[in-house]
């Protein structure tokens, strides 16, 4: 068995397979948290508790890579992920220099306006120097820096092939005392004085809750039915002039897509469609697909491009938000982040941003990080800083939705709204400026809905 474990080089007991056994205070001395998944929001969460914790376990149930991915190997990579503003500043923060890292490996650093040309709402962006700055890296090269960040810390380990199956909490059920993970098909507890599940959105936490009897938890969805369909190609010589390449469309539920630009000289093309209209795996069927998006430009990309690897396709059933600060208890000694709080369509590219987000909120609800009420003042702090986000993701795809009289009226508008801005800010620097201070949260998104911008917004509309 592949075994991925850093640091804890002094750390205490472990069995005779090398895992560490259970830690609690009385055990190793000091405060312990668990992480519940290794992917990126996981990862960040274990540098944040690192700095307020003895000791931290992050615990994944897949095997994860012992070598750096290596983009020659033709493997498709999961998909893209291109980095926000605002995620990306929490992130440096976290881990000063990473960008600088990323770019030496070969992620791509863009102009979110002049290196990018967009079909959005029928027409062509205009391009220009926004200063506005998105980083696209693979999902492979992305979590494999971040973990060699968190080997250089003495106080976080890191479990792989090892999975969560539930929580371990007092006889009352008011405090949640660690997890049982089970490793190489053996139980065992880790004890611990605070769990974070950032275990995405196939969470258990929900089930395992409902075990302590807490009761169920209320969550909210929209259906989107998307599917993404991802494909690599080696970029031309020579490329064209810009560096990415986004169609989105007028109609709410037509084809889509994008090509972005990843390390290793390749350009990930992906395309989605909506309610049945989907993508596959199969190469002439993704370029048929392709072929129909509104305008042939992608499809002209990639014609000739030397395709690499194995198409990857996606299933994303909708918008999904589980709203534990409704839940009429909640234990204490348990967090949640991420995914596993909210997952938004990844046609948004805001889930990495979100949890840096909801991780930021943390800190400043914890400002002397004390683990008595962390739990409530956490859940709390979380919806507040997802109830915007969700209200306009939910209601920008709400055109894409069959209808239904039961949703609110003030949703259409704001859908309405969102959609005339995208077109006025088309050519539109003022409001295009506005639109990409919001969709990478250096502003909240209230801003665009400022009196000045709406009135901007309906003149632009009328010419
Ligand atoms: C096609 C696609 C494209 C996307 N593009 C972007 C993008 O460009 N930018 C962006 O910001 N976001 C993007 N996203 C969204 C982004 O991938 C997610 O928001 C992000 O991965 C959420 O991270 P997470 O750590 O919360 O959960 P996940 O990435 O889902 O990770 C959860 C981890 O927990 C582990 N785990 C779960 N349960 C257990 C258990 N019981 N025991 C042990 N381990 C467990 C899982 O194995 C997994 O590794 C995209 C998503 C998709 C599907």
């Amino acid at each position: 068995m592949m075994m991925y474990i850093h640091s804890y080089r002094a750390a205490g007991p472990v069995n005779k397979l090398g895992v560490a056994l259970p830690m609690s205070r009385d055990h190793l001395g000091g405060n312990h948290a668990v992480v519940i998944g290794a992917s990126v929001v996981g990862l960040l969460a274990a540098r944040v508790l690192a700095g307020h914790f003895d000791r931290v376990t992050v615990v994944e149930r897949h095997r994860l890579p012992t070598m750096p991915p290596a983009p020659e190997s033709g493997l498709t990579p999961p998909h893209v992920h291109a980095l926000l503003a605002r995620g990306a500043h929490a992130l440096e923060q976290l881990f000063p220099g990473l960008f600088a890292e990323l770019e030496e490996a070969g992620a791509v650093r863009l102009d979110q306006s002049s290196d990018v040309r967009a079909y959005v709402q029928g027409a062509w962006k205009d391009r220009y120097k926004s200063g506005f700055a998105i980083h696209c890296v693979s999902r492979p090269l992305l979590e494999w820096t971040l973990r060699q960040r968190l080997a250089r810390l003495r106080n976080v380990l890191v479990l792989d092939e090892t999975s969560v199956d539930h929580l371990l909490a007092t006889a009352d059920g008011r405090l949640i005392r660690g997890v049982q993970i089970t490793r190489d098909s053996m139980p065992e507890p880790l004890i611990a004085e605070l769990v974070v599940d950032a275990g995405g959105r196939e969470s258990r936490l929900t089930e395992w809750l409902y075990g302590l009897g807490f009761g169920t938890v209320p969550t909210s969805s929209v259906r989107l039915d998307l599917v993404m369909a991802s494909r690599v190609f080696q970029v031309p010589v020579p490329g064209p002039d810009w560096k990415a390449l986004t169609i989105a469309t007028r109609t709410p539920c037509a084809r889509s897509g994008f090509l972005l630009p990843v390390e290793g000289d390749r350009w990930v093309a992906s395309v989605w469609g909506y309610f049945g209209d989907h993508p596959s795996a199969d190469p002439d069927q993704w370029m048929a697909f392709a072929r129909t998006l509104p305008i042939p430009d992608l499809h002209e990309a990639v014609d000739d491009a030397a395709s690499l690897g194995d198409i990857r396709v996606e299933r994303f059933p909708g918008h999904l938000r589980r709203h534990y600060e409704r839940m009429e208890r909640f234990p204490e000694g348990l967090a949640v982040l991420g995914d596993a709080a909210c997952s938004f369509s990844p046609v948004y590219g805001q889930g990495l941003t979100m949890g840096a987000l909801e991780l930021d909120a943390c800190l400043k609800a914890q400002p002397k990080w004390q683990i008595a009420g962390l739990s409530q003042r956490f859940r709390h702090r979380l919806a507040a800083v997802l109830d915007v986000p969700w209200h306009l993701a939910v209601s920008a795809d709400q055109g894409r939705q069959r209808p239904d009289p039961r949703r609110p009226a003030a949703l259409s508008m704001v859908a309405k709204y969102t959609h005339r801005l995208l077109a006025a800010a088309t050519h539109d620097r003022e409001l295009n400026d506005a639109f990409l201070q919001a969709m990478n949260m250096v502003k909240p998104p209230e801003s665009l809905f400022a009196p000045g911008t709406v009135r901007r917004v309906l003149k632009v509309g009328q010419v």
